[in-house]
């Protein structure tokens, strides 16, 4: 993160001091560094360059359309769950032939225009799926591409939220049915077997559940091609984590480490969905103190940011750090939560968390905001959704508009019964 940082007790973006941001573009606003998004990409696909890869940057995590741009720039593909998002792509540029289409619910339209798309292949979550794909693909006279999601029944060791790859979870085919499976899927004329998947998480600090499921994922891919498959790719999926607080993730570069020994043999090309790593800490959501408001019991900072911005907090629990963008020497630390405007008691960016006294008016940054943070945004309370800043070279590029009230209504309408009153 080392470019979010003070400089002369103001925090900056690269170059930019955060509160010129604010004052030209108003709060609550999310600032993203070029620079950092940049780096992160580059440290990942140097980490593993000796080993040919495909990146497939899991856009879920931030999919504005500049930032897919910049990655697809930088040479990634991308990781969909949706036919939304495969427009997104598209728009952005993302060559379809790098493009992975992930997700238990996939509908036939969504199968189709994929299809027509090019997409390099679906990653495939059951075997009802595989049957809706060989019909789309047959009317359409074409084969559809495949990679089959295995569920390793690994224990992640993150929030039972964020892990996927637990026999008790909705994604994938169980390791013990695989092989079915994959018998199955080549049995039928329309699909063509070409790979193995897996995900297993998110947020992962530690590198041995990556180690212990893709030990189990080389077993049967080896048992494939023992079988005549022609099983040329290797999808591990996405999930390093990043530093929110004070945990210590494993780097890419362990993660290559760890993983490359066990893809001698197989002949595979490796793909990878990281999300989180490449875009986590690269943003943070810019706020403003509107009140304090002590209780008998608590202390609490009222912000204009809330959990329609950014959700996290709310659905996960999840720390982000606060910093302040000014610091004042000598302020005295307080323990407060830090809570939005909207009327749910689960509206909060943090809870009892030490922090120097702020007064209305102050900025602040709830830090590490890039990845599922603007994406799980929405109009909750009839709240406009907020704007994306890039910063790059010391200049600021509105990447989102902040939202108006007209936007709040776009596509309703009265029913004529509604109108006379
Ligand atoms: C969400 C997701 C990812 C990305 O996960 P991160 O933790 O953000 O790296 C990758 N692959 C699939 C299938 C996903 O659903």
């Amino acid at each position: 993160m080392q470019n979010f940082h003070y400089q002369d007790n103001a925090l900056y973006c690269e170059d930019v001091p955060l509160e010129r941001i604010a004052k030209e573009y108003g709060t609550p606003c999310y600032v993203y560094s070029h620079t950092i998004l940049v780096q992160h990409y580059r440290d990942f696909d140097q980490a593993f360059a000796s080993i040919p890869h495909i990146i497939a940057y899991a856009m879920k995590a931030n999919s504005n359309l500049s930032i897919l741009r910049l990655m697809a720039s930088e040479g990634s593909g991308a990781d969909i769950v949706s036919g939304g998002e495969l427009y997104r792509a598209l728009e952005a540029g993302v060559a379809p032939d790098k493009i992975v289409f992930a997700g238990v619910g996939k509908s036939s339209d969504e199968i189709r225009y994929a299809l027509e798309s090019e997409i390099l292949m679906f990653n495939v979550e059951s075997s009802n799926e595989l049957k809706v794909i060989n019909d789309v693909a047959g009317t359409m006279g074409c084969k559809a591409r495949v990679a089959l999601r295995v569920n390793p029944d690994i224990d992640p060791k993150t929030h039972p939220y964020i892990s996927t790859g637990l026999k008790k979870s909705k994604f994938g085919i169980s390791a013990d049915r695989a092989l079915e499976e994959f018998r199955f899927a080549t049995s039928l004329p329309h699909i063509d077997v070409v790979g193995v998947h897996k995900h297993i998480g998110s947020q992962l600090t530690e590198i041995t559940p990556f180690v212990d499921a893709l030990k189990k994922i080389v077993v049967l891919i080896e048992a494939l091609k023992a079988e005549g498959m022609n099983i040329r790719y290797l999808n591990i999926g996405g999930g390093l984590g990043i530093t929110y607080s004070t945990e210590i993730p494993p780097q890419p570069k362990d993660l290559a480490d760890a993983v490359s020994p066990l893809l001698q043999n197989i002949g595979c090309q490796l793909i990878m969905e990281p999300g989180r790593v490449l875009v986590g800490n690269a943003g943070l959501l810019l706020t403003r103190v509107l009140y304090n408001k002590p209780t008998e019991v608590k202390q609490f900072v009222i912000v204009d940011a809330a959990m329609n911005d950014l959700i996290r907090p709310s659905l996960y629990e999840a720390h982000h750090d606060i910093w302040p963008i000014q610091k004042k020497s000598h302020a005295p630390v307080h323990n407060v939560d830090v809570v939005g405007p909207i009327c749910e008691s689960g509206d909060f960016m943090a809870k009892d968390r030490s922090l120097p006294a702020v007064n209305p008016g102050d900025l602040l940054a709830v830090m590490s905001a890039g990845a599922y943070a603007f994406t799980m945004a929405s109009n909750y309370n009839s709240r406009p959704r907020v704007p994306e800043i890039l910063v790059k070279d010391g200049e600021c590029y509105v990447i989102r508009e902040r939202e108006q009230y007209q936007d709040l209504i776009r596509g309703e309408s009265i029913p004529d019964f509604l109108r006379q009153l």
